[in-house]
């Protein structure tokens, strides 16, 4: 795979860095676009978010990464060399063949001349034919943050995660808003084409993200790319989307030198599996555990219910919670309060006693109705997927002494048969 002819244009308010990734019969443009207010921090000579958008996609065809034009960090080749494509093909992604080659002749930098470069304010880097690049950060950064942050970003690189209002996000936000580390400004990625740039992102996406961001006095950087539109003919999203949200992120690198990912599970819960990348955010996080940019994952030392635990007293999140996958139908309220998500989240509010302080965002009447139905679904679902995120209410229901009425499982027998009916249905109209 070939990345080439990086550039930096700047059209319809928007300033995107863009480049071709060619692989076998295909040749393919790719972008990452921000507002132009963020242009100064884009680089348009750096590879490096191209690499880790499509690290899945050439491991898996075997094939090296070929850096034509820009530069990439020499800390990240090795991270990625040593750490993800060992870890991809033994996970059955590629047979572990591909190497990053960022110059005709591969050349071994100076490594003094590269340590050398890496003082607060300078970023090292490695050019194409091997010599060194030195990427000068403009001095007394300009940024467009609000006012209340430009002092905690003066001169220096700003902390930063990931707005999506699910109980993640939420926990990375609050439990990063004080200290040395805080977070100054909220990321949030959507996945469009060159054509629909100038439209930008749809307000629905961004007005209460906005919103809150605002409440929370953080900035609010809304970042567009067509990366999935080269990865999706080949991985489910779910099996690519940390590489896809950390390439945007490193986009910003000049301005964001340390990223809090929110991840899914907890340490202790992540096992390599490629169907979900969430399930090796402790892997990614050591590859991106560079010398001017780091990924953390946040919240991987605690469990999700701990997570809600968390967060369920904030009033900002109480207002504000979104974790449903329906959001978008426009209901009465926030979640839809039956699908997977909401059932999962509203199970864990009702066990930690704090269901009613989110009457605003759950149908909580529709719930209060319907509640034997909940939970002889959610004991369904650990039977039948052994889902991690299902068994863990359960534990909490018997740790906390929780009761569950027992006609429960009349309404679980009642699934499992509706199911079996389903299924015979199927078969019968198959064979026809
Ligand atoms: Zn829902």
């Amino acid at each position: 795979m070939i990345i080439k002819d990086i550039q930096l244009k700047t059209e319809f308010g928007f300033s995107r860095i863009e480049c071709s990734v060619s692989f076998g019969e295909s040749d393919n443009k790719a972008f990452i676009a921000v507002p132009e207010k963020y242009k100064e921090y884009l680089d348009p000579n750096c590879a490096d978010p191209f690499l880790v958008a499509i690290l899945l996609l050439a491991c898996q065809r075997d094939e090296d990464i070929i850096i034509e034009t820009g530069y990439v960090s020499l800390d990240l080749i090795n991270n990625i060399e040593n750490i993800l494509i060992p870890l991809l093909a033994e996970m059955g992604c590629g047979k572990g063949k591909s190497k990053i080659i960022y110059s005709s002749v591969p050349l071994t930098p100076n490594p003094k001349k590269f340590r050398k470069l890496n003082f607060p304010g300078t970023l090292g880097v490695v050019s194409l034919g091997g010599g060194i690049c030195q990427r000068q950060m403009t001095g007394g950064w300009k940024t467009n943050l609000p006012k209340e942050n430009e002092k905690r970003a003066q001169g220096e690189r700003i902390f930063a995660t990931g707005i999506s209002l699910g109980v993640d996000s939420f926990y990375s936000i609050l439990k990063n808003l004080k200290g040395e580390s805080a977070v100054s400004a909220t990321v949030y990625i959507y996945n469009t084409t060159y054509d629909k740039i100038k439209e930008g992102i749809p307000r629905e996406y961004t007005d209460k993200r906005e919103e809150v961001a605002e409440t929370l006095d953080l900035a609010f950087i809304p970042i567009m790319t067509d990366i999935d539109q080269i990865m999706n003919k080949n991985f489910e999203f779910i099996e690519y989307h940390t590489f896809h949200n950390m390439a945007c992120v490193l986009s910003l690198r000049n301005l964001i030198k340390g990223y809090y990912l929110s991840t899914g599970y907890s340490y202790n819960e992540m096992k390599p599996s490629r169907t979900d990348t969430a399930c090796y955010e402790n892997y990614i996080e050591k590859a991106l555990n560079l010398s001017d940019f780091k990924m953390i994952c946040s919240g991987g030392e605690v469990s999700r219910i701990e997570k809600t635990d968390y967060i369920a007293q904030s009033p900002i999140v109480q207002k504000n919670l979104n974790v449903c996958f329906f959001w978008r139908e426009k209901h009465k309220y926030l979640n839809c309060t039956q699908c997977e998500k909401c059932i999962r989240t509203v199970l864990t509010l009702d066990v930690l006693g704090k269901l009613d302080l989110f009457s605003e965002v759950f149908d909580i009447e529709y719930y209060k109705k319907n509640k034997l139905y909940f939970w002889a679904y959610l004991f369904h679902e650990a039977y039948r997927s052994h889902s991690i995120l299902e068994n863990k209410i359960i534990e909490e229901v018997k740790k906390r002494g929780y009761k569950i009425p027992f006609s429960v499982w009349f309404s679980f027998v009642k699934i499992i048969f509706n199911n079996q009916i389903v299924k015979i249905k199927r078969f019968i109209n198959g064979r026809k």
